[in-house]
């Protein structure tokens, strides 16, 4: 990325994420906020913004907020206040958003990221409570809609945003940034970091600075990005459009730009001229929010182990490399399947360290269920059919030397598709290990006596040849030869030829 942006220029940016808090009801009702529902079907007065209604402030919002700003190392305000926000748009009949302003529930929090094996702190500003709006469905498209539809099933769901420090300086930052960001909210449990759904969200603000210079340069702000990848695309684009246009001498343009993915680029969506006056005020029918001391502490001495902690206990209690430690902790779903799997494995295998037991799930969940199954895909991780035990189950038929490694990784292809047990599938399959000496050893003559080529260049000095022999016994067993058994037996036999 870094190499798309002219030296000269320093890449700054800074993130805003909007995250849906898993509360079974709205921010300020008692609707349910449950997503996918008929349109329309969790909707009250208060909701959709009938004249006369009270909001209610949702306790186990302001708790996931607490959670959350504590995580981050946030300082969580003793008072804080709701603010009207106001804009006219059809999906927020009110035509003001309750949200928070100048007093926000939290500030001054930090995010340690991991970029190409180097750690750095980035600072969060902010993070505030507020209700989301509505949505709009058009027919067609945008540009050509005939009608509009509304479902107000999402107006009223409680949001948390965060805000970043202008901290980030590359696409991959963000990216990493918002990876580490999702975690910990799935570790807490306050939110399911589903981006197709919508309950993740994230807004960039990206400008570009002479190297060196403390002022930050006119920024623009891009919408739309809806997964990780695209939120790195995105960036990537708009650093390129800005570096270009510096270095023609232009002026770049404070405005929101909207991310389109389909086609690869940024496009103008308003710029600062459109700019919305929000008239912020002090929401009059709630009272300021006080947190005493007592209920941050409680909620504090209850947050459960977090992505870090949880890393550096795979290295120190599993004895893990770093590396596996990292991509294991990277999301809740994964990191409790690995530990079930650990300990399934070792039940199975007591000869086996837990160490062994531990890196050997890992070199499998890395290698072939990461494969197959995305990481940060908790439901899939949790739904998949090859469950921790099943897979220890595998693994302790390669530890006994049931099943050799080649023939375990189709093994899993099978259990992965269908669920069965490892067992029930070598057993159908005949795939149990060749590992009788005799037996090996005549295939193993058989095959020194059908390659005179590779004896002879063997003979000749030239050690490749041996693999030549070592794959056509794998072959002549249909993969079923004990590994370590043809190499021994092997080289006793060509030591003697
Ligand atoms: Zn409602």
């Amino acid at each position: 990325m870094s190499t798309m942006t002219k030296p000269s220029y320093e890449v700054v940016i800074g993130l805003e994420v909007h995250a849906q808090l898993l509360t079974r009801s709205k921010m300020f009702c008692g609707c349910a906020a449950t997503f996918g529902a008929a349109p329309n079907s969790q909707t009250c007065p208060v909701c959709q913004g009938m004249p006369g209604v009270l909001p209610v402030v949702n306790r186990r919002a302001v708790e996931f907020g607490i959670k959350t700003a504590l995580a981050f190392d946030c300082r969580v305000n003793p008072a804080c206040r709701f603010a009207r926000k106001h804009y006219y748009y059809p999906d927020m009949p009110k035509n003001y958003q309750i949200s928070q302003y100048e007093e926000p529930l939290a500030e001054d929090g930090l995010l340690e990221i991991e970029v190409d094996g180097t750690s750095r702190t980035i600072g969060i500003q902010r993070l505030h409570l507020e209700e989301d709006v509505g949505k709009l469905l058009h027919e067609g498209t945008l540009e050509t809609a005939q009608a509009s539809l509304v479902d107000y099933n999402r107006s009223g769901v409680p949001l948390m945003e965060t805000v970043s420090k202008p901290d980030l300086r590359s696409p991959g930052e963000a990216a990493a940034y918002l990876r580490a960001f999702r975690a910990v909210l799935v570790y807490l449990g306050v939110c399911d970091g589903n981006m197709e759904e919508g309950s993740l969200r994230c807004d960039a603000n990206v400008s570009l600075r002479p190297r060196g210079a403390a002022e930050l340069g006119t920024k623009v702000e891009i919408k739309n990005m809806n997964s990780f990848r695209n939120v790195q695309r995105a960036l990537e684009f708009e650093v390129e459009r800005q570096a270009k246009a510096l270095g023609a001498g232009e002026r770049i343009v404070q405005e929101t730009r909207l991310w389109d993915a389909e086609r690869g680029y940024t496009r103008s969506m308003r710029s600062k001229e459109f700019a919305h006056d929000y008239r912020y005020f002090p929401e009059p029918d709630l009272v300021p929010l006080e947190i005493s001391r007592a209920w941050v502490d409680a909620i504090r001495a209850g947050l459960p182990e977090l992505p870090r902690a949880r890393r550096q206990r795979f290295v120190t209690q599993y004895g893990l490399p770093p590396y596996d430690a990292g991509v294991l902790t990277q999301a809740r779903a994964l990191a409790e399947y690995h530990e079930q799997a650990t300990a399934a494995l070792k039940r199975a295998a007591p000869s086996l360290t837990l160490s062994q037991a531990a890196k050997s799930t890992s070199n499998w969940i890395m290698s072939e269920l990461l494969h197959v199954l995305p990481a940060d895909d908790e439901a899939a991780i949790r739904e998949a059919k090859i469950t921790p035990s099943r897979l220890a189950g595998l693994l302790k038929l390669i530890e006994n030397g049931t099943i050799s490694g080649k023939i375990a990784k189709d093994v899993f292809q099978k259990m992965f598709a269908s669920g069965e047990d490892a067992q029930a599938i070598v057993a159908r399959e005949g795939l149990v290990q060749v590992a009788d000496e005799s037996a090996l050893a005549a295939v193993i003559d058989q095959v020194i006596a059908e390659n005179p080529k590779a004896l002879e260049d063997y003979r000749k000095g030239k050690t490749a040849a041996k693999g030549a022999f070592v794959g056509q016994i794998m072959k002549a067993t249909q993969g079923k030869a004990n590994p370590a058994m043809v190499n021994r037996l092997l080289e006793e036999k060509l030591s003697k030829i």
